[in-house]
Order: structure tokens, then C-alpha cells, then sequence
């Protein structure tokens, strides 16, 4: 950390030590309530507090006092500010402490293109999911977790393709990404110079980047300071980016979520208002035990598995159009069928996915061979969503 950097944490610690904290009525540098403090090269703040579960009147005029004299500091270009609470139970439950809530039932009819899911009569994705889940999303239609138990399999290029694909499809859709461990919306959308600002009712308003709503763990977090993305903390980071943030009118909202089933997926899918659950994998052997896990986690929390999205799949030679399997073939449709999650198709390698997210400019925006592949996986998504559970999706070929 350069010193300029550190003296500004220094600054940015000494305003809010002055500030008295309303539970002990003591100041707040004496009441350990400042779990951390950092800045990005730009001066982006962010300041994390302990708080109760759920956050006080008290707790919400700290947290709007503190962002107004972070922000005043000098050499801070914006301040943002995310409280904690370290025992929420519901938050730490293990596995088996899950109720046995009912699954999210699908609506009645199909989705089809411009429905706006919020604006229907019955909203049976939300209705029982939100329900279940305490974190209201008043607004939004469906919410899907893309989920993968391994980092690089693509998770994050399937998502951002994904939600512009239904975009383009004329559904109102977002973005949101919590992949603590390496948040990559924000490069593979080209907005990480976009800060993200907070309305008159003091939610921030999603980043609008190719037809779509975003917001990211990486537009708030120090990416120098991964280590603090953790624990409660993330719950916590998590809570706020959906019940913060304002989302509304969203016909559906995607969430990158962070790599593997542990207690932030587990977290994400007791509390966050999920309609269901896409798991993106290779089809190489090693892959496919991670799947097995998180259709279990999924399933044991609830939530109904959407399918199963094969990345990777084969690599089709441009020339000869000759189709060469690097990572095996079909290992996660043989997966899918077992576990009985739909299939929902194969992504091949395609030199135009990776460079389109390293340039921030989706292949699904710039490619329209992409941009049919994935309007296919989102209708066969959206297919689900508007299915009884159990009911697999309709066979679509991708050309
Ligand atoms: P994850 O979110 O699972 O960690 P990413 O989406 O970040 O994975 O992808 C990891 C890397 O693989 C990125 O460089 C991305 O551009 C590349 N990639 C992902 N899917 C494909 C694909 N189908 N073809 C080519 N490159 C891909």
C-alpha cells in the first residue's frame, strides 16, 4: 500500500472515530465497530461496520452519516458505506438447519419475449422464493443464480452473454455479480471506471452497460484487499447489493455468484429471493463431481436447478469445421441426465468470448452467430422458468 494511500485510510478512520455510535452512545473509534477500511486508486471508499441483524433506524443514520464525512474527506472521490452483522444465525446456518421450505413453484404460463414478469398478475417465481428467502426484491422478476463449484470454467462469460441475450430478447434485464473471489463484470462489460451512485432514497442505481442493468462486488470492493470479501462479510456485501441496490423494473435479474457450495452460494441461496439455479461446468471428469455438489446444494436448499450449461464443450475449426472435443464430450449432459437437471445446451471454445470480455464489449453485443447461440440458452432458461418444476426443457439446437 503506498503511504498517500494509507495516510487517506488514516483520515478516513480519524472522521469516523468522531462520530458517536447510537447503540453505546460512545464515539465510534472506541466501539469496534470499524471492521475495515479501503480505498481504490481512483479514491473509491469503501468502509465496513459492524451492526445488528437486521440494521437499526439507528444503524441506517450512522451509516448515512458516515458516508457524508468519508465522502467530505480530501483526496476521496466517493464513499460507500457496508454494514456487517456477525450473528445473524440465519446467515451461518449449516446445510441441515435449512427448513424444508417448498420449492419455488414456475409461472402458470410461458415466458415469452417482452413479458414483463413484475408487471403479471401471478408471480409465482418470486412470490415463493421471496418468501422463503426474507430479502424482498419488490420490482424484480425472476432471480437466477449462474452458479459453477470450480473458478474458470467460464461461470462469468456465461452470465454476462447470458443477461445480454435476454436483453436483446426484450426482457428487462440485470446483472448483478458477487464473485467475491474475482469479480469480472465490470471488465468484461467495460465499466470499471463506472462508479456506481446512490439515488434521493439512497440506493445505488445500477450501472447501465449493454442494454442491461449491473452492479458489482468489484464496482465497491478494493480489489488490493481481497482478503476482507470473506466470512459474514460477504453475507453481509451480498444482502446489501440485492436489497440496496435499486433494481427495480427487472423482468429478470441474473447473479454471478462466486465460485464452489460454500457458505456464500449456501448463504445466496437461503436468503436471496432465488426462482432457480444454472450451473455452468466443463465436460471433462474433474468437472463433474462440482456439478454433482451444486445441484445438491441447490436442491437441498430449496432452489430448483434450471439446468446444467456444458462451456468449453468442443472447439469447431474455423476452416474445416471440424469439431475437436479438448476437454472430453458431453460430460456434463451425461451428468444432467443422471441427476435428472435439464440439459440446457453447449457453449464451444470461441476465440470471440474470451477477447470480448478481456475488451468489456460481450461477443453476444458484437457477434450475432454468439448472440443466437445464447438467445437459444436464454429461452430454454426462460422455458424453465415458466415450466412445473420436473418438466424438461424443450430440445433446442444451436446451429
Ligand atoms: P469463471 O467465471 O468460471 O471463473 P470466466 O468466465 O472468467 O470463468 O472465464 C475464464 C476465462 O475463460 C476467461 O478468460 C474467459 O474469457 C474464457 N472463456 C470462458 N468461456 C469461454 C469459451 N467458451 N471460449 C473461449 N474462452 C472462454
Amino acid at each position: 500500500m503506498t503511504s498517500s494511500k494509507s495516510d487517506l485510510i488514516g483520515a478516513i478512520r480519524a472522521v469516523l472515530s468522531g462520530l458517536i455510535d447510537p447503540d453505546s452512545q460512545k464515539p465510534l473509534g472506541n466501539s469496534g465497530r470499524i471492521a475495515d477500511i479501503s480505498v481504490r486508486e481512483d479514491g473509491r471508499a469503501t468502509v465496513i461496520l459492524h451492526t445488528q441483524a437486521p440494521p437499526t433506524d439507528a444503524d441506517t443514520a450512522l451509516r448515512v452519516q458516515a458516508e457524508a464525512v468519508v465522502d467530505a474527506v480530501p483526496g476521496v472521490a466517493s464513499a460507500q458505506i457496508l454494514m456487517t452483522a456477525h450473528s445473524n444465525a440465519p446467515m451461518n446456518a449449516p446445510m441441515n438447519a435449512t427448513p424444508n421450505a417448498p420449492a419455488p413453484r414456475a409461472g402458470e404460463r410461458r415466458l415469452q419475449k417482452g413479458d414483463n414478469i413484475a408487471a403479471q398478475d401471478a408471480k409465482p417465481p418470486q412470490g415463493a422464493a421471496q418468501a422463503r428467502s426474507g430479502i424482498e426484491l419488490p420490482g424484480v422478476g425472476a432471480v437466477v443464480a449462474v452458479a459453477s463449484a470450480k473458478g474458470g470454467v467460464g461461470k462469468s462469460t456465461i452470465a454476462v452473454n447470458l443477461a445480454v441475450a435476454c436483453a436483446q430478447l426484450g426482457l428487462k434485464t440485470g446483472l448483478l455479480d458477487i464473485d467475491v473471489y474475482g469479480p469480472s463484470a465490470p471488465t468484461m462489460l467495460g465499466t470499471q471506471s463506472v462508479k456506481p451512485e446512490a439515488d434521493a432514497s439512497k440506493k445505488l442505481r445500477p450501472v447501465e452497460a449493454h442494454g442491461l442493468k449491473t452492479m458489482s462486488i468489484g464496482y465497491l470492493a478494493d480489489q488490493d484487499a481481497p482478503m476482507v470479501w470473506r466470512g459474514p462479510i460477504v453475507m453481509s456485501a451480498i444482502t446489501q447489493m440485492l436489497s440496496d441496490v435499486a433494481w427495480a423494473p427487472l423482468d429478470i435479474l441474473f447473479i454471478d455468484t462466486p465460485p464452489g457450495t460454500g457458505d456464500a452460494q449456501l448463504t445466496l441461496a437461503q436468503r436471496a429471493p432465488l426462482s432457480g439455479a444454472i450451473i455452468v461446468s466443463t465436460p471433462q471428469e474433474v468437472a463433474l463431481a462440482d456439478v454433482r455438489r451444486g445441484v445438491a446444494m441447490f436442491r437441498k436448499t430449496a432452489v430448483p436447478v434450471l439446468g446444467v450449461i456444458e462451456n468449453m464443450a468442443y472447439f469447431e475449426d474455423p476452416a474445416s469445421g471440424a469439431r475437436t472435443h479438448i476437454f472430453g464430450e458431453g460430460g456434463a449432459r451425461r451428468t444432467a441426465e443422471a441427476l435428472e437437471a435439464p440439459f440446457l445446451g453447449e457453449i464451444p471454445l470461441e476465440t470471440v468470448l474470451r477477447e470480448g470480455g478481456d475488451v468489456g464489449a460481450p461477443a453476444a453485443t458484437t457477434h450475432p452467430g454468439c448472440a443466437k447461440l445464447f438467445q437459444a440458452l436464454a429461452e430454454k432458461i426462460l422455458a424453465q422458468l415458466a415450466a412445473p418444476q420436473g418438466k424438461p426443457a424443450p430440445e433446442i439446437a444451436f446451429t
